[in-house]
């Protein structure tokens, strides 16, 4: 197939977008491949739908070999569903929400969980039916607080999502072994690095998940490896906790006059100065912090929380997001934000630098009498018979030897702390290095929540009834192409991959004799004839500072240049990606085309 620059619809832009910050979205911008709609929304463009075709293909085709079916459900959604398992409501502000001319509620889905139950219960009704995967490439919509970065976060783009549907457990993770090796491919495919990770299940719920993080400077996502093979996203990174200790010799805790402490900086220095410890002076990793955090649940009500973690160690509020659903009492997307001062003074317990454990309890301890219950959490280092310096409620005291267990308990431990370069896997395999990524891809073992809460069930080979079980795999296709142009380009212009640039070969005719344009003419029949996608610059008044800077620009990893050579019978091959360049005769060309585009 041969496009022709004279006549695509394509206008090339010196000037980066003002509202572009990495150079994928910039490039991919300027180049003609898409065009900015509203915030997060984009129109795609010739050039840019080519690439973004070859992607889906590339994925149809790895679904395909694992067995899975493709289907299209609509976006545009009824409420009742998303109801049923809640999601109406927890989804929260991040949902798309509109109503049709009778009143009657919609959304726009930012995912499909609910309508693959539904049509599979509507459909199926024996266990002969299943092991079953199906999968849809649809428009998602999200009301994301933050759209950036073009398509790498839009409010609408294009997921892979598909689901399988098992009788039993082992059925569910043969399915989710299958999606994780299709991934694999697809990525290698696509020749985009993605280091998979384990994950958090989320909102979502579930056992066993994966993200697959493409590593890059630019990603959102923080995750750690180890030299060992380890490799986890922040929220699901677990902690290495000491052992338990005994306690039953430890002296008993005491309560001291620290005026002026309210940091844990001064509170070490004090220690240091009038409790002086015989083997080695106090740190901050002596003290126990009690952070106070406020949630506001999906319902809107706000809610303490107070999280006890060693003083050395910052709260990372999204591994706390990720890990405090359960201690809550509703399920959903939740606010979360250090307590407010008002917060503090509604309840007279929290002593603003002097909070210590114990308000939790039914039986408050040291200075928390008439505290409130508030939900009081801790870091898994705090096992039994650790011994901590701590707040004593009081304002100017703390207290010495506060023992875990012996002098206080928790209502749950939490995963809160900020994870550190060269803090240990929780496997064995060494220390871990942080990195940052981008997620391109999520699989989770959904269980049977969903088919329970929309009754999906089949007659197993006894004919009873059991609930059938899910797993859920999404893709992101658009944002592919942006990771795609992330990791491939220079200050030039975008350097596709072969495999889904938008052409095998860009032909331009340089300079203005009537031979020049006819040679290239057909060097360009003769190219598409071999069956090679040619994009032919054949635009007549075009300087050649323009042409080669537009066929950089564009990325076609082959520019065939015809031009001055042509009067010793050359035309010269340029790898865009190396920039090397050879002459090679006219009578070559194709043949060095070919085997440039078969490397
Ligand atoms: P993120 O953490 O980046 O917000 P997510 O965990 O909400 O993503 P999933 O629900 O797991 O996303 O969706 C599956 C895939 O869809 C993601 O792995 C990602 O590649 C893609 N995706 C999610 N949100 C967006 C978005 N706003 N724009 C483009 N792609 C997205
Ligand atoms: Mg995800």
């Amino acid at each position: 197939m041969i496009t022709r620059l004279s006549s695509l619809f394509l206008r090339t832009l010196r000037e980066d977008p003002v509202d572009a910050e990495v150079a994928s979205h910039k490039l991919l911008v300027r180049a003609g491949y898409i065009r900015r709609a509203a915030p997060g929304i984009y129109t795609w463009l010739p050039l840019g739908l080519s690439v973004l075709r070859k992607v889906e293909q590339i994925i149809r085709e790895e679904m395909a070999a694992i067995g899975a079916q493709e289907v299209h459900f609509p976006a545009l959604l009824p409420k009742e569903p998303y109801e049923v398992t809640n999601r109406w409501t927890e989804y929260g502000e991040g949902l798309f929400r509109l109503q049709d001319r009778k009143g009657a509620d919609y959304l726009l889905a930012p995912t499909h969980e609910e309508m693959f139950t539904l049509l599979v219960k509507d459909l199926y009704s024996s266990y002969k039916d299943l092991p079953l995967a199906i999968y849809q490439i649809q428009n998602k919509y999200r009301d994301e607080a933050r759209p950036r970065a073009g398509l790498l976060r839009g409010r609408e783009f294009i997921m892979k999502d598909s689901y399988s549907f098992d009788v039993d457990d082992a059925g569910l993770d043969a399915s989710y072994l299958a999606h994780r090796g299709a991934y694999l491919r697809i990525f290698e495919r696509l020749g985009l690095e993605v280091v998979p990770v384990k994950a958090t299940a989320g909102a979502m719920g579930g056992s066993r998940s994966e993200e697959f993080l493409h590593p890059t400077a630019i990603g959102e996502d923080t995750f750690v490896r180890s030299a060992g093979g380890y490799a986890a996203n922040v929220e699901a990174v677990t902690t290495v906790a000491p052992e338990p200790i005994d306690y039953a010799s430890l002296p008993a805790a005491v309560v001291r006059d620290t005026p002026d402490t309210p940091t844990i900086d001064t509170l070490v220095d004090a220690a240091n100065r009038t409790e002086p410890r015989a083997d080695r002076p106090w740190t901050a990793a002596d003290t126990l912090k009690n952070v106070v955090l406020a949630v506001t649940l999906p319902t809107g009500e706000r809610q303490l929380v107070i999280i006890g973690v060693p003083g050395d160690r910052a709260v990372d509020l999204k591994r706390v997001e990720a890990n405090i659903g359960a201690f809550l009492p509703v399920g959903g997307e939740i606010g979360l934000e250090a307590a407010s001062e008002e917060d503090l003074k509604k309840n007279t317990a929290l002593v603003k630098g002097y909070i210590g454990p114990g308000l939790s309890t039914d039986e408050p301890v040291l200075g928390s009498e008439g505290a409130a219950k508030v939900l009081y959490l801790v870091d898994p280092r705090v096992v039994p018979g650790s011994s901590w310096i701590t707040g004593a409620n009081v304002d100017g005291k703390h207290v010495f030897g506060l023992v875990a267990e012996r002098d206080f308990g928790w209502d749950g431990v939490i995963e809160a702390t900020e994870v550190r370069e060269g803090d240990l896997a929780p496997d064995g395999s060494g220390p871990l290095e942080l990195a940052r990524g981008i997620e391109m891809g999520h699989i989770f073992q959904l269980g049977r929540k969903y088919a329970e809460a929309l009754d999906l069930k089949v007659l197993d080979q006894n004919g009873k009834q059991v609930v059938v079980t899910m797993g859920s795999y999404g893709v992101g296709v658009t944002r592919a192409v942006a990771a795609l142009a992330e990791a491939n380009h220079d200050d030039r212009g975008l350097i596709w991959p072969r495999n889904v640039a938008p052409a095998d070969v860009h032909v331009v005719a340089v300079g203005r004799g009537e031979e020049i344009f006819s040679t290239a003419a057909q060097l360009a029949e003769e190219l598409s004839a071999a069956g090679l996608d040619v994009i032919y610059d054949d635009r007549p008044k075009v300087s050649p500072g323009v042409k080669f800077g537009d066929a950089e620009l564009l990325g076609v990893p082959t520019i065939l240049a015809v031009g001055k050579g042509l009067a010793d019978g050359v035309v010269e091959l340029k790898d865009r990606r190396s920039g090397e360049a050879q002459n090679v005769p006219v009578a070559e060309a194709v043949a060095a085309v070919r085997a440039a585009v078969a490397h």
